[in-house]
C-alpha cells in the first residue's frame, strides 16, 4: 500500500514560511508584496482557481489585486492592462488565469508580462532559462510543486528513471527539464508514443499530465514507484485525476491524491514565485 503524498499539508507548511518572509519584507520596505490576478470571462473552473489563489495570498500577507475582465475584451485592452501592471512598483507578480477566450492568443498575451513579474513562469525568457539551466528565472508553478512533492519522499531523484506522460508547455516539458536538472534519466511520452505501458512500467518516478481520467492503471506502474498525478478532470463523479488511484495505490510506493496532491502545491509555488520575485528586486 503506497504512502499518500499529502500536498495540502506540505503546501500549508510552505505557506507558513512564506507568510513569515512576506511580513519581514513589509517590515523592511513599508509595503506589502503584491500579486495581480487577471481573469477574463466567466469560466466557473477559472473562478474557483482564482478565488483559491486570492485566499492563499491573504493567508500569506500578500496583497492581491484582482482584475475581472469581460469575455468580450480584446487582446489590446488586456495587453494595455499588463503594460500598466508591468510598471506598477507595488506589483511584484502578474498572473493571467488560463484559458483565455478563443479570440485571444494566449502566447501573445503572456509574452507581454515582464519576465521579472511572470509569477506563473510561462514567459519564453523564463522557460528558456529553465532549458539552459540558468539561475534567476521563474519556474512554472505546477512543475516546481511536483519536484517538491517528489523530494518530500526522501527518495533521491538522481539516477532514477523518470517518465513524464504529457508534453505540454506548462507541465510536461518543464517538469521533464527539472527532473533532468535533478539528474534523473527522463523519458517524455505523448499521444504518439508507442508501447506506452512498457515505458511506464520501467518508471521509478511516474508523472501523469495527460488530462484523461484514470488513464494510468495499476498494470502500467512499477512496484514501489513514485506516482505523481497532475490531472484535474471534471467528471460527473467530481474531480478526477489521470491516475486510477484506487488500483495504483496498491502497487506504487508513493502516490498523490486528487484533490489534495499537486493542486495545492501549484498555488503554494505561485506565492513562492511572487515572494522570490519581490525579494530579487
Ligand atoms: P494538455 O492537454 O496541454 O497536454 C496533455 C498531454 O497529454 C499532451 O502532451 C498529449 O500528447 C498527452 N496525451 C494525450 N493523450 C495521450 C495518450 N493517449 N497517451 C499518451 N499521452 C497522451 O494538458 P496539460 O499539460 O495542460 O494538463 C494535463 C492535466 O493536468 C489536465 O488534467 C489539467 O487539468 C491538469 N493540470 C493540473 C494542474 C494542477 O495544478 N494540478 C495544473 C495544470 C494542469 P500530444 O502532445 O501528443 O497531444
Amino acid at each position: 500500500m503506497a504512502e499518500i503524498l499529502d500536498g495540502k499539508a506540505i503546501a500549508e507548511k510552505i505557506k507558513q514560511d512564506l507568510a513569515i518572509r512576506a511580513t519581514e519584507f513589509e517590515r523592511k520596505t513599508g509595503r506589502k508584496i503584491g500579486l495581480a490576478v487577471i481573469r477574463v470571462g466567466a469560466d466557473p473552473a477559472s473562478a474557483v482557481y482564482v478565488r483559491n489563489k486570492i485566499k492563499a495570498c491573504e493567508r500569506c500577507n500578500i496583497r492581491s489585486l484582482s482584475y475581472e475582465l469581460d469575455e468580450s475584451v480584446n487582446a489590446d485592452a488586456l495587453i494595455a492592462l499588463i503594460h500598466k501592471l508591468n510598471k506598477e512598483p507595488d506589483v511584484d507578480g502578474i498572473l493571467v488565469q488560463l484559458p483565455l477566450p478563443k479570440h485571444i492568443d494566449e502566447r501573445v498575451v503572456l509574452s507581454e508580462i515582464t519576465p521579472d513579474k511572470d509569477a506563473d513562469g510561462f514567459h519564453a525568457v523564463n522557460a528558456g532559462k529553465l532549458f539552459l539551466g540558468e539561475k534567476g528565472g521563474t519556474v512554472a508553478c505546477t512543475p516546481r510543486g511536483i519536484i517538491e512533492l517528489i523530494k518530500s519522499t526522501g527518495v533521491p531523484i538522481s539516477g532514477k528513471h523518470a517518465v513524464v506522460v504529457g508534453r505540454s508547455n506548462i507541465v510536461g516539458k518543464p517538469v521533464a527539464m527539472l527532473l533532468l536538472q535533478n539528474d534523473a534519466t527522463v523519458t517524455v511520452c505523448h499521444s504518439r508514443t508507442q508501447n506506452l505501458k512498457d515505458i511506464t512500467l520501467s518508471a521509478d518516478i511516474l508523472v501523469a499530465a495527460v488530462g484523461k481520467s484514470n488513464f494510468i492503471t495499476a498494470d502500467m506502474v512499477k512496484r514501489g514507484a513514485i506516482v505523481i498525478d497532475v490531472g484535474m478532470n471534471r467528471t460527473e463523479n467530481g474531480l478526477c485525476g489521470d491516475v486510477d488511484f484506487y488500483s495504483v495505490k496498491d502497487v506504487a510506493g508513493y502516490i498523490t491524491p486528487v484533490p489534495g496532491g499537486v493542486g495545492p502545491m501549484t498555488v503554494a509555488m505561485l506565492l513562492c514565485n511572487t515572494v522570490d520575485g519581490a525579494m530579487h528586486e
